[in-house]
Formats: C-alpha cells, sequence, structure tokens
C-alpha cells in the first residue's frame, strides 16, 4: 500500500514510513493511493468477532508487508488489553433509533487511546527493528497529549514532548499529562491557545534541520495511523447494528475532523452509511463550510468542550483532497489562502462534500440540556463533547439508526457535567488518586526558537 501527501509534493512513502513521518515534507497530509474495499459477504463475517479480530481483518489491507501478521496481532491485542471494558467500545441505546457508542473505557478516558494505544504499539515494533530514537512532539486541546504519554511513557527509544494551551485544558486532562513519573515524557505548557500550540508544532515540521536532527515524529490527528486505528470502531458498531445488511448512519463530534474522517473511510471500503454527521461546538468552522461553501477562520472561543476548540481543521484537507479530485496542487492553493483567512471551496467539491456530509452545531446552553435531558432520559452522563453529539445527532434522526460516537468519559469534565446534571461524574478506581499525585510541567512561551532549544538540550540532539 502506498501513501501519497494531499498536496501532491513529498515521496510517496510506506504505511510504516507515513506513520513515522506524520505530517509530509510539503506540509501535507497522507493518504492512502487507493482505498481498498471489502465484499459485502467479507463484511458480513465479522458478525460476532472480537474487537481485536475485527480490527485486524480492517486495518490488514492498509498496512501491507511492513508489520508481519504476528506482529500486527501482538500490537492490536496489547494495545486494548488495558481497556476497562470487554467490548472495547460498547454500544448503549438512547432512545427508539438513537446509539451512543462509548468510546471511553480507554487508559485516559477518551477515544483517541483507540488509536495512540495502538500507535504506541506499531512505533515501537518498527524502532526495534530499525534500531532507531525518535523524538514525538505534540500538540494538544487536551486528550491528544495524555493518550500520546500514556501510549509512548517508558519506551527506550523515544521522548515525547507535549505541547498544551496553559490553563486552557481541564484539571484532570492537565494532570494526566503532567503526573507521569518516566524520565521521557515532557509536558509542555504554552502561552497561548491550541491553535498556536498547532502552530508551533507545524513550524517545527516546516523546520527541517530542526526536524531531522532530533528525529521528530508525530502523533497528532494527522498521522495517518492514527486515523486507520479509528476506522475499526465504525464497522464494529455498524455490523453490531445489522450492516451490511441495514445502512447505519453516524453523527461524529468534530474537532481536527480526524475522527469523522476514519467514518468516512470505512465508507469508502464499503460498509453502508447513510449520513456522515459533524457535529461542532460553538467554534464551528465546519458547520460553517458546509453550510456557506466558505472555509473561513474566526477566531476561537473557549467552551465547555474544549477538545473541540478549534479554529482550523487539520484533518479537513482529506477531505478536500478528494473533493477536489485528488488535485495535490489545488490543494495546495487553498491552504495557502487559508493562512490568509480563509477560501471559497469551489462548486465541484462544495458538492462532493454535501453528498458525503451533513451538519450541526450545539451551542452552550443546549450541550448542557442536553447532559441533563439524557440523564433524565436514559440515566447515560454525558461528556460535554458527547452531549454536542447527541444535540446534533437528536436534529438528524431518521428511519436509519443513528451512532453517536461519546467521545469521552463524563469524569474528564467534573465542573460542566455537576453543572448541567448535578451529578457528580467519579473517575473510574483504576485513576482514583489522579488528583494526589505529583505534577511535573515545564512553561514555554509562545516563541519556536525556546521551544526547540528546550527540545535539543532535553534529548541532546
Ligand atoms: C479530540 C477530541 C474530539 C475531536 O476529535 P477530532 O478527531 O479532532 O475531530 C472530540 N471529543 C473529544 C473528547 C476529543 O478528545
Amino acid at each position: 500500500m502506498k501513501y501519497v501527501s494531499t498536496r501532491g509534493a513529498a515521496p510517496v512513502l510506506n504505511f510504516e514510513e507515513a506513520m513515522l513521518t506524520g505530517l509530509a515534507r510539503d506540509g501535507g497530509l497522507y493518504v492512502p493511493e487507493a482505498v481498498p474495499t471489502f465484499a459485502v459477504d467479507e463484511i458480513a463475517a465479522m458478525a460476532g468477532l472480537s474487537y481485536e479480530d475485527t480490527a485486524f481483518r480492517v486495518m490488514r489491507p492498509f498496512i501491507g508487508d511492513e508489520f508481519s501478521d504476528a506482529e500486527l496481532t501482538s500490537a492490536i491485542r496489547k494495545a486494548y488489553q488495558g481497556f476497562g471494558h470487554a467490548a472495547r467500545a460498547p454500544l448503549v441505546q438512547l432512545g427508539p433509533n438513537h446509539f451512543l457508542l462509548e468510546l471511553f473505557h480507554g487508559p485516559t478516558l477518551a477515544f483517541k487511546d483507540f488509536a495512540m494505544q495502538l500507535i504506541g504499539q506499531l512505533f515501537q515494533t518498527a524502532l526495534e527493528r530499525r534500531g532507531e530514537k525518535i523524538t514525538i512532539v505534540g500538540a494538544t486541546s487536551g486528550d491528544t497529549g495524555s493518550a500520546a504519554i500514556e501510549a509512548f511513557r517508558g519506551l527506550d527509544n523515544v521522548d515525547v514532548f507535549i505541547l498544551f494551551p496553559d490553563g486552557r485544558v481541564s484539571d484532570v486532562q492537565r494532570r494526566q499529562m503532567t503526573t507521569p513519573v518516566e524520565k521521557n515524557v515532557h509536558a509542555l505548557a504554552l502561552d497561548g491557545d491550541f491553535d498556536d500550540c498547532q502552530a508551533k508544532l507545524k513550524d517545527m515540521f516546516n523546520d527541517f534541520e530542526f526536524r531531522d536532527a532530533v528525529g521528530l515524529a508525530g502523533v497528532n490527528s494527522i498521522n495517518w495511523a492514527r486515523v486507520l486505528a479509528q476506522v475499526v470502531y465504525y464497522f464494529t458498531s455498524a455490523v453490531a447494528l445489522g450492516a451490511p445488511h441495514r445502512k447505519v448512519s453516524f453523527t461524529v463530534p468534530t474537532g481536527n475532523f480526524g475522527d469523522i474522517f476514519a467514518g468516512y473511510i470505512a465508507k469508502q471500503m464499503g460498509l453502508p452509511i447513510e449520513k456522515l454527521v459533524i457535529a461542532t461546538n460553538q467554534n464551528d468552522i465546519l458547520h460553517r463550510t458546509m453550510e456557506t461553501g466558505a472555509y473561513t477562520k474566526a477566531g476561537v472561543t473557549p467552551s465547555i468542550s474544549p477538545s473541540m476548540d478549534i479554529q482550523v481543521s487539520s484533518n479537513f484537507e482529506r477531505a478536500l483532497f478528494d473533493a477536489y479530485g485528488r488535485d495535490g496542487n489545488a490543494v495546495a492553493g487553498q491552504m495557502t489562502d487559508l493562512a490568509s483567512g480563509g477560501f471559497e471551496i469551489s462548486q465541484g467539491a462544495y458538492d462532493f462534500l454535501k453528498d458525503h456530509f451533513a451538519s450541526g452545531r450545539a451551542s452552550e446552553e443546549e450541550t448542557m440540556a442536553t447532559i441533563k435531558s439524557t440523564y433524565d432520559r436514559t440515566g447515560e452522563v454525558l461528556c460535554p463533547h458527547s452531549a454536542v453529539g447527541v444535540k446534533v445527532a437528536d436534529d438528524h434522526l431518521g428511519a436509519t439508526p443513528m451512532i453517536t460516537l461519546a467521545t469521552a468519559h463524563p469524569a474528564k469534565f467534573p465542573a460542566a457535567v455537576k453543572e448541567a446534571s448535578g451529578r457528580d461524574a467519579a473517575l473510574p478506581p483504576r485513576m482514583s488518586d489522579l488528583m494526589n499525585r505529583e505534577e511535573r510541567v515545564t512553561k514555554v512561551p509562545n516563541d519556536l526558537n525556546t521551544i526547540e532549544m528546550l527540545i535539543h538540550n532535553v534529548t541532546g540532539r
């Protein structure tokens, strides 16, 4: 399987190279040259399989020869063994035709564990085989950072640096990043917002001298291997509800568009998905784009669903690449325009996007009201991100079963949950001492040079 950049000017790579590289050298994102497809009976044969067995079947065709069957099987098994639920991604029913896919039973209580735990295992396998050391730098609005740290802590050939916006993540999110004791883990509190963190990360990747010196690797949601790992639960949940013989729809609380793009890939592979609904909070660039055909930046207004507080949505570039008929030049041009504020999507590309995606937005009040009403009606306590999804899904219910992705555990956002529902959302017992562990964090200014020097010094590279 070959991977090409959405901007058409970076080397073509295999799966392992694309995974270790992250962002392409032309600033683009790697996508498969062609998406493999399943026959109807191959999807039907997934009924009743374990999460791990389905994961193997879904991911195998994308991975090529770089990982053997035994290596992939072992990586998958280790990735999900620490989850707190035997089903890994259990479905619960919220209403007559509405289901919730609980993706928060991993070690950091958010869906990002599904991808991060797996790529931790795959990185380790590949680096040991190659005898290489790397530096992982991530930017996080909260959940990516802790998921990355949890996946890479204690690994010999990896240093992990996570940039997070100082004061803009929840206490639980911050403590999950600042309390691990392993020497290879470095939490950096940046004086700025999430987009500043993300911009610094991009700048480091575009500084080739630095990138090569420290062996920079990215595990942000632009990493193709992460998207791939997330395709799996679209299959397990749809098959549990009767696919391929019955269609399903999905609503996905969306920020950087990685999770919903995985749903789009599942659909390309042959999973019968009727609607893929983008759910945004008040930072609604994606919803506005779907409504107007113009992709334009606005400032970020902090919300009670902070992991979706974004100004631009990096993985949206992958959808644009397909919408523009896989014309890397066209995408590169649009991305230059985005740097100076935004652009109008061409009519053909806009029609393509509307064919594949619907969208909706939930205000802060609607999100709070949904946490309360869902608790009152079903007893399910939603985190604010999942509540954004449930609200938008409610507006898109129809004859086809709707699956809303629950992206985090309510205990990660206890203040909002308490205010909305009156409920204390308790951490699972395995994490109950989190608030008492000692924190270790370095404050950094919003300045590329300072951050690069710090990484040089710490890694000695
Ligand atoms: C990261 C995150 C999201 C957004 O996911 P994307 O893949 O960036 O769209 C939503 N909810 C939670 C809890 C998250 O951590």
